[in-house]
């Protein structure tokens, strides 16, 4: 059961071409990576995915062609993504960017007991204002966020972007959880062995070109 298609994906930005006939598809309940060096086109492809950028070729999500919707029906429709800038609101709570989280579709209550119980930390620093969270915490909230929209896909653009290898241990733990709460996971990521120890399958983005593609075991062997 296939719920992202993408199909001979082009994307540019005047000249610079960024994605050069991308194909990949991701089956319900999968993790799949994406890793390759900066500027290999891991966000342009996030970003395509989540409907924030015009491409040529297809991207389909459930059966539905991506660009006919706006960014806003995706997350409607469980399309979520956790960008590379996070997007957090520092002024505000931890509680209150959670509850941005739920704006277009999640359960509140729901969705925050399911985040607390992944993230404690959290919890622990509701009421105090994003911006005085370290760097691996906003990762948290920025993924906890995300999760409140209740996402069916899950797009998480290089999660472990700066952490300390201690919050990289809890950011670990946190996607296997969510992978097994049966959400489909795409994580771009430069952190290869990281992306090894989660991904089912990955692929191997250069200069917008998948250059290789299989399961951690297959791609381990022959480099
Ligand atoms: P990655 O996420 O793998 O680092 P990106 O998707 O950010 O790669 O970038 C792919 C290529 O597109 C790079 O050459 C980058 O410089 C270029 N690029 C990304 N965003 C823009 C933009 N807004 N305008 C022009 N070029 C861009
Ligand atoms: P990391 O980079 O591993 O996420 P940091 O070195 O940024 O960690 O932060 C270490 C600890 O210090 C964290 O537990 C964090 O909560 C706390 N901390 C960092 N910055 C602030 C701040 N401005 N106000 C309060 N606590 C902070």
């Amino acid at each position: 059961d296939t719920i992202l298609s993408i199909d001979d994906v082009h994307v540019s930005y005047g000249k610079v071409q960024a994605l050069n006939g991308v194909d990949l598809d991701i089956g319900t309940g999968e993790l799949i990576s994406v890793i390759g060096p900066n500027g290999a086109g891991k966000s342009t492809l996030a970003n395509s995915i989540s409907g924030f950028l015009p491409y040529d070729g297809s991207i389909t999500y459930k059966g539905e062609e991506i660009d006919e919707s706006d960014p806003e029906d995706l997350v409607e429709r469980g399309l979520i993504q956790c960008t590379e800038k996070r997007d957090l609101f520092g002024f505000m709570s931890v509680e209150d960017n959670l509850d941005l989280g739920t704006y277009v579709r999640g359960d509140y209550d729901e969705r925050l007991e399911f985040v607390y119980d992944l993230f404690p930390t959290l919890e622990e620093r509701k009421d105090q204002h994003a911006h005085t969270m370290s760097g691996g915490e906003q990762q948290m909230l920025a993924i906890g966020r995300a999760l409140m929209s209740d996402p069916e896909l899950l797009v998480l653009d290089e999660p472990t972007l700066g952490l300390a290898p201690v919050i990289l241990d809890d950011i670990s733990e946190g996607i296997d959880r969510i992978q097994e709460e049966g959400v489909t996971i795409l994580l771009c990521e430069q952190n290869v062995t990281f992306a090894m120890n989660h991904a089912d399958r990955i692929n191997l983005l250069e200069n917008g070109e998948v250059v290789r593609q299989g399961p951690p075991s297959e791609l381990r062997d022959d480099d």
